[in-house]
C-alpha cells in the first residue's frame, strides 16, 4: 500500500519545527528516522497533512560524555549507539541491546528519540532507560523540561510528551563501580521484535547484590521495572530458591498481552526464564 497525501517540511532548526507545530496542531507528525512512520502511513494507521523531517538537525545527534551522565543526543541512530566506544565503556547494557533491534538496514536509520517518542513496549531502548533511570529532554517553544524514563512512559504507544513538545535528548547517569548488566530477549526470528526480553542491571558488593533493576520490554504495556520481584535478590541473594519466589512475583508485576503467536501465559512463563539467565549472568 501506499502513503495517503501529505506535505512535508524539512525544518533547518527546532524553532521552525515548534512553529510548524503550533500551527498545524495535531494535523502535523514529526519525521526522524521514518523506519516506524512511514510503515504506518504505508498501511494508513496514520494520516498526518504535515510531516515534520527532522534529520537534518544535526546538532541533536551525537553521544557526550560529561558530569558522570551520557548524553545521547534524539537523532542519534541505533547503529551509530551500538558501535560508539563510549556507549561500550560506560553503558554496556546498550551496546548489547542494540544487536537485538530490527535489521541493519533499520538500525542505520532509525533514532534513539524516535524510538523513545514511540513508546513501543517491545522495544529495547526503552526498556534500557527505564532500568538505566535515563532522563528524557524535552523542548518546546516554552523552554526545556526533563522527564524521568521511569514517568515517561505512560502505557502503550503513550509518552508523557505533550502537544508541540519535541524529544531532543536523553541524559543516562553513569552507574557506579560494581555495577553488571544483562541484555537478553527471545524474538521469533533473528530481528523481529521481542516477544518478551529483559534489561538487567545489578550493583554486586562483597559478592552481594545491593541494587538490582529487572526490566522488562514485550510483557506489559509499557516497559516495566519489576521492583519487588529485584527486590527478592537483594534480600536472598540468588540462589534456586530466591529464583522461585522471585518468578512467582513476576506474576504479579507484569501483565502481558497474547498476540497472535504467543499466550499471555507463555510469555510470563518466558519472563521467569529470561529471569533466571539474566540473574545467571549477573552472578557469575
Ligand atoms: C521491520 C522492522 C523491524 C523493527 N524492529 C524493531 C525492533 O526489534 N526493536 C525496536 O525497538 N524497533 C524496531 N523497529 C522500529 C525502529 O527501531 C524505528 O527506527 C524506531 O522505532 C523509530 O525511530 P525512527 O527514528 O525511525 O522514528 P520515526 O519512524 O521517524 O518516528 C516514530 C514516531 O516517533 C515520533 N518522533 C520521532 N522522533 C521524535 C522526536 N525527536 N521527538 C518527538 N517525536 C518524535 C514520530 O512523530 C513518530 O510518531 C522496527 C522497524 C521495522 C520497519
Amino acid at each position: 500500500m501506499k502513503a495517503p497525501p501529505f506535505a512535508y517540511a524539512r525544518a533547518r532548526s527546532l524553532s521552525e519545527v515548534f512553529d510548524l507545530l503550533e500551527r498545524h496542531g495535531d494535523a502535523a507528525k514529526i519525521l526522524a528516522g521514518g523506519q516506524s512512520l512511514m510503515p504506518a502511513l504505508n498501511m494508513r494507521l496514520s494520516s498526518p497533512e504535515l510531516l515534520i523531517d527532522i534529520s537534518r538537525l544535526g546538532e541533536h545527534a551525537g553521544i557526550q560524555v560529561k558530569n558522570g551522565h551520557v548524553h545521547i543526543g534524539a537523532l542519534t541512530t541505533h547503529s551509530y549507539i551500538g558501535e560508539s566506544a563510549d556507549i561500550r565503556k560506560h553503558l554496556p547494557l546498550l551496546t548489547d541491546a542494540a544487536l537485538h533491534i530490527a535489521h541493519p538496514a533499520i538500525r542505520n536509520s532509525g533514532t534513539f528519540g524516535g524510538s523513545l517518542a514511540l513508546a513501543d513496549p517491545a522495544a529495547e531502548w526503552p526498556a534500557c532507560c527505564v532500568a538505566l533511570d535515563a532522563q528524557i529532554v524535552l523542548a518546546s517553544k516554552s523552554g526545556t523540561r526533563r522527564v524521568a524514563a521511569r514517568e515517561f512512559f505512560q502505557g502503550l504507544y503513550a509518552t508523557a510528551m505533550k502537544p508541540g513538545e519535541v524529544l531532543t535528548e536523553v541524559a543516562i547517569p553513569i552507574p557506579g563501580a560494581g555495577y553488571r548488566h544483562a541484555f537478553l530477549e527471545l524474538a521469533r526470528r533473528r530481528g523481529d521484535y521481542a516477544m518478551v526480553g529483559v534489561a538487567a542491571l545489578a550493583k554486586v558488593v562483597n559478592g552481594a547484590f545491593t541494587d538490582v533493576r529487572l526490566t522488562y520490554l514485550g510483557a506489559s504495556e509499557k516497559p516495566v521495572l519489576a521492583t519487588k520481584t529485584s527486590q527478592v535478590f537483594v534480600f536472598k541473594g540468588f540462589s534456586e530458591n530466591s529464583l522461585k519466589e522471585a518468578q512467582q512475583m513476576l506474576a504479579e508485576e507484569l501483565s502481558p498481552s497474547a498476540d497472535l503467536y504467543t499466550s499471555a501465559a507463555t510469555k510470563l512463563h518466558l519472563a521467569g526464564v529470561l529471569t533466571a539467565r539474566a540473574m545467571q549472568q549477573l552472578a557469575a
